[in-house]
């Protein structure tokens, strides 16, 4: 049998005894979701910038971050983690959505006149150069003259 063949064999027999044993360690444990992910891709950023600049804070932080993340992939309160992650992913497209409500009002502003409704704090909008106009709150219904 050649080197290659052999190896290959070895191989194989170390992945049927190792891969079981993951999974039998893993299970009822809660793994990787979303949040676990954006704090991994966090942590090596941090570490990253404490590379460079030398902080020693911002490398203590991704470990704590790596320590973090391992305790929630081996958590067994799987109902808790997954709580946390919808939490979390309900944050992170909110913000995600209010930058992009941002930037769509930063290039628009020349065109448009943004403010706010006086009742429910909607944005909203007019055309600029449409004088003093009679608006109802498409949100809350709520009726009031805006200058734009
Ligand atoms: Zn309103």
């Amino acid at each position: 049998m050649s080197f290659w063949n052999q190896f290959k064999n070895w191989l194989r027999g170390a992945a049927a005894k190792v891969f079981p044993a993951i999974r039998r360690f893993m299970s009822g444990r809660y793994g990787v979701d979303q949040l676990s992910l954006h704090l991994l891709i966090t942590g090596i950023v941090f570490y990253l910038v404490s590379l460079f600049t030398g902080s020693y804070a911002l490398s203590l932080v991704s470990t704590a971050l790596y320590i973090y993340t391992g305790w929630r992939m081996l958590s067994r309160n799987t109902a808790g983690r997954a709580m946390e992650n919808s939490r979390y992913m309900s944050f992170f497209y909110g913000t995600k959505q209010k930058g992009r409500q941002l930037l769509l009002r930063q290039k628009n502003r020349k065109e448009y006149k943004y403010f706010r409704c006086p009742k429910c704090r909607a944005i909203l909008r007019l055309k600029r150069g449409s004088g003093t106009m009679h608006v109802t709150c498409g949100k809350c219904k709520h009726q009031f003259d805006q200058k734009a």
